[in-house]
Parts: structure tokens; C-alpha cells; sequence
């Protein structure tokens, strides 16, 4: 029978998904709201729709509809790149001498370079549908502000991005597609809003940070007319557009018959590992299937596995809503060295909350071993990973090894977010045998940790 299957599958276009799936209209125990900075009470939609288009606001805060519409522009575009593969990574566990069968969903097929394009689109759709002039953000390594750029290009609205300082200088190529499509790229922190002058002050040469970055697009944002802020990871809307990559892995496997017994991805801010396993989760939470969910961090940035699950601020600058997530701390920078990606300080709230109810596993792994992976993957599947992505591969690769030594032929799935081919500065420190591990102090965690908000109704 598994002669049948092939080694890459690929749905048609009809059987991309009509609807996004919204796992916390099944879970139990909701993820806890986001609250305003100044009263620490729940954000109302007319207060986040300062901030945000009114209709992701709606998805924002929207825990009982399991399913919401794609609207057909979205869809139409979907269909430029999508559905994306579903590939066995044959050749990978031949070299592994596994006998374990090990898929993974590849999300690197557009110019951004990654799975982030599945929610810019729908951002940059909503935004054009409420009549605004365009949108402002922030972007770390670059992959977000590319996908927001290309977003807003099609749909003809302005695209304002700020850059973490340190990524415009060394991925001036990023910089140059965002431009291509028609974005203006400024290096954050920058003298263009209150909040950049004044981290410029306190911190003056500093290289810049995401949470600074996010202060600088919100207030952007705010200050112009027609104008709102969109962001790429861990609001509960990104999470929900990414289920797009569950739903056509489940829509794949199920057409074989292949059922994944372990699900990995990697998570930064949480979307791509949240998109993934969503429609499975949604399975396991009402009793149907069970699996298990793997989220891979690096050790040098380990929200999940040594943060604390607190209120936190999402930003430098306190501008934005109080989330409750597993956090290190709005102030956490991770050491210079960390070159893998995954640097934001917090996580999901919806993950947060499903670790913190022991439905996932999540792991730490250190950059050199990650990059091993990277290497091993890329040799033998023709396809050069993003260092963020390479996170899940290390964990894939660790699951196959173990299947080696117990003989279990267990199914593994794992999400191939993005490309790296504007991550050769990382991949050269590797290769020449100059990166290192840091992982971080028990004492930097708790300082920076002491700093989440205090106050009532923070529990
Ligand atoms: C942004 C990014 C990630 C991490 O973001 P999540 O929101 O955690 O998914 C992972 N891989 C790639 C290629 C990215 O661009």
C-alpha cells in the first residue's frame, strides 16, 4: 500500500482550504486576553481598533467560531503558491538509516521565503477592504517585511517597515527586495517617532531590537491618518491565518492514510508551529486522535522551557496591550552570537496556553547542533533551510535517530518554514567554525523577568 504514496504530494487547487480553522473555539481552558496597559482590563475591539483593521480585531477576539470564511481574493492569491507540498524526506532517512518515515510540509516556495506570506496577504486584504492608505511593521530578519511588501504591493497599499538595526546593515539584500516591491525600509531604532529618539538616547549606537521595532511601527501607525499596524507573529489572527498549513498537511495525509505520530515545528513568536498542528490539536481536544506536539526554541532565546507563564508587555516601549504568555521578559535580548532566528522574548497565547496544559512538549537546542542539522538536511534533500526552520530539523533528525535504536517505525511530520538563502553570514560562522553556543544565566532570565508588569487582576 505505501508503495502508492508519493514521495511528494501535491493537492490540488480545489482542495486548498475554504476556511481557517480556530482552535479556541475547542479549547477548554481559553487563552487569557490581552489587557490594556493603563487600566489592565480586557482590550475592547474599539480600543484595539486604534491599532488594528477592524476586521482582524474581530478574529483577534473571536473564541467560538471553529471555522472562518478565506474570502476568495485571499484564496486567489493562495493559489500563486499554494497548496504547498507535503514531501517524505526519503532521501533523509536512507542517510539516517531510519526506519522511521519522516515528512515535512515546505512553506519556502514564494520570494519571501517563508510560511509569513499567509498572513500578510490576508492582513494586507483587510486593511484594503476597510479603505485604508497602508499599513506600518516592524521585521527582524527580514522574512516578514518581504511578505508584507509583496502583500501590500498586490493589493496597492503603502507598506512602512522598520528594520532591527543590526539586520538592515548586514542583510542589505532584504532591504532591497522589500524596496523592489515598493516598501520604505528604516533602520530601528530611528529618529522618526518619540519612542526611537528616546531608546536612542538611553541606548545611543544600539543595534536595535524587535520589541523597539514594534514600538516605533505601533506608533507610526497611530500617528498617521488611514494608517494601522499589522504584525507577523503571535497575535492570535496570525496564528489563525497559518492553519492554512495544517489544514492542507491534514487534507495530504489523510488522503493516504498517513497518520502523523509526532508533529514538530519551531517557534519564535508561535505562528507557524500553531498553524500547523492547529487542525490536529483540534483533533486531540475533542478526543479523537491523539498525537504528539513538539515545539523546538533555541536555547539562547528558551521562552517556553525557562520563561515564566506571566503578563508581559509585547514591546520595548510599552506601547502595546499586556499578553499573558511563557516570557523571559520585554527587556531579553538574546547574545550577540544567537544567529538562528527566534529571537522574539514571548509566545503565543493560545501555545502558551496549550503548553502550560501539558498538551505540548517543548525543547530547547543550541545553534551549532542546529546548523548540523541544517547541513545534513541540505545535502541530501536539495533544499538549503532557514537557520529557524532548521530548529524543527534538529528535533526531526533526534526523533529518527531514536526510532533507530528502538526500532519504531514512527511517522514524523515536521514544518519546513522558509529558505536561508539571505542567512550566508550565519551559515559562513558555521562552516569556518567560528559560531558558539550562549545560553543564557539563570540570573539574566530572572532580571529581566523581575521586570514584567506587577498589579491586580495580573494573575
Ligand atoms: C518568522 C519565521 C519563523 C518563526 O516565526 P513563528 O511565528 O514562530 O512561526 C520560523 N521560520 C521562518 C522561516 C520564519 O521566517
Amino acid at each position: 500500500m505505501s508503495e502508492t504514496i508519493p514521495y511528494k504530494i501535491y493537492l490540488s487547487e480545489n482542495e486548498l482550504p475554504a476556511s481557517w480553522y480556530n482552535v479556541r473555539a475547542d479549547m477548554k481552558n481559553k487563552p487569557s486576553p490581552l489587557l490594556n496597559p493603563a487600566t489592565f482590563k480586557p482590550c475592547t475591539a474599539e480600543e484595539l481598533s486604534h491599532v488594528f483593521c477592524n476586521e482582524l480585531v474581530k478574529q483577534e477576539l473571536n473564541e467560538s467560531d471553529a471555522y472562518i470564511p478565506i474570502p476568495d481574493e485571499i484564496r486567489e492569491f493562495y493559489k500563486m503558491y499554494r497548496p504547498a507540498p507535503l514531501v517524505r524526506a526519503y532521501c533523509l532517512e536512507k542517510k539516517l538509516e531510519t526506519p522511521a518515515k519522516i515528512y515535512y510540509k515546505f512553506e519556502g516556495n514564494n520570494t519571501s521565503g517563508s510560511h509569513k506570506l499567509n498572513s500578510a496577504i490576508a492582513q494586507a486584504y483587510y486593511a484594503k477592504k476597510q479603505g485604508l492608505k497602508g499599513v506600518t511593521t516592524e521585521t527582524g530578519a527580514g522574512q516578514w517585511g518581504t511578505a508584507l511588501s509583496m502583500a501590500c504591493s498586490y493589493f496597492g497599499l503603502d507598506c512602512q517597515v522598520y528594520m532591527v538595526k543590526v539586520s538592515y546593515e548586514q542583510k542589505p539584500f532584504r532591504r532591497e527586495v522589500m524596496r523592489t516591491y515598493g516598501a520604505q525600509v528604516t533602520p530601528s531604532p530611528s529618529d522618526t517617532t518619540e519612542v526611537g529618539r528616546k531608546i536612542l538616547a538611553e541606548f545611543p549606537g544600539t543595534g536595535g531590537s524587535l520589541g523597539c521595532a514594534i514600538s516605533e511601527a505601533v506608533e507610526a501607525a497611530t500617528k498617521q491618518e488611514s494608517y494601522r499596524y499589522v504584525l507577523g507573529s503571535v497575535l492570535n489572527q496570525v496564528l489563525l491565518h497559518q492553519t492554512v498549513i495544517g489544514l492542507e498537511t491534514m487534507t495530504a495525509m489523510d488522503k493516504y492514510g498517513i497518520k502523523p505520530d509526532v508533529i514538530i515545528g519551531c517557534a519564535g513568536g508561535g505562528s507557524n508551529l500553531g498553524g500547523l498542528i492547529s487542525p490536529f490539536m483540534g483533533r486531540k481536544l475533542r478526543g479523537e486522535a491523539d498525537y504528539h506536539f513538539i515545539a523546538v526554541e533555541p536555547a539562547s532565546c528558551p521562552s517556553l522551557t525557562r520563561g515564566k507563564y506571566v503578563y508581559d508587555f509585547c514591546d520595548t516601549g510599552h506601547v502595546c496591550p499586556l499578553a499573558k504568555m511563557y516570557t523571559l521578559g520585554s527587556e531579553f535580548m538574546p547574545s550577540p552570537n544567537h544567529a538562528g532566528g527566534l529571537r522574539y522574548h514571548g509566545m503565543s497565547s493560545i501555545l502558551s496556553q496549550l503548553y502550560d496544559d501539558k498538551l505540548i512538549e517543548a525543547r530547547s537546542v543550541e545553534q551549532t547542533s542546529v546548523f548540523d542539522a541544517a547541513r545534513q538536511f541540505a545535502r541530501v534533500e536539495g533544499i538549503l533551510p532557514a537557520p529557524e526552520s532548521s530548529h524543527a530539523i534538529r528535533v526531526a533528525i533526534d526523533e529518527a535517530l531514536k526510532c533507530k535504536e528502538t526500532g519504531e517505525e514512527k511517522t514524523i511530520l515536521f514544518g519546513l518554514t522558509g529558505t536561508g538563502y539571505f542567512d550566508m553570514y550565519a551559515y559562513k560562522a558555521f562552516n569556518d567554525g567560528t559560531m558558539s553556543d550562549y545560553i543564557p544565566t539563570d540570573e539574566e532570565i530572572a532580571k529581566s523577568l523581575a521586570k514584567t508588569p506587577k498589579g491586580q487582576n495580573l494573575a
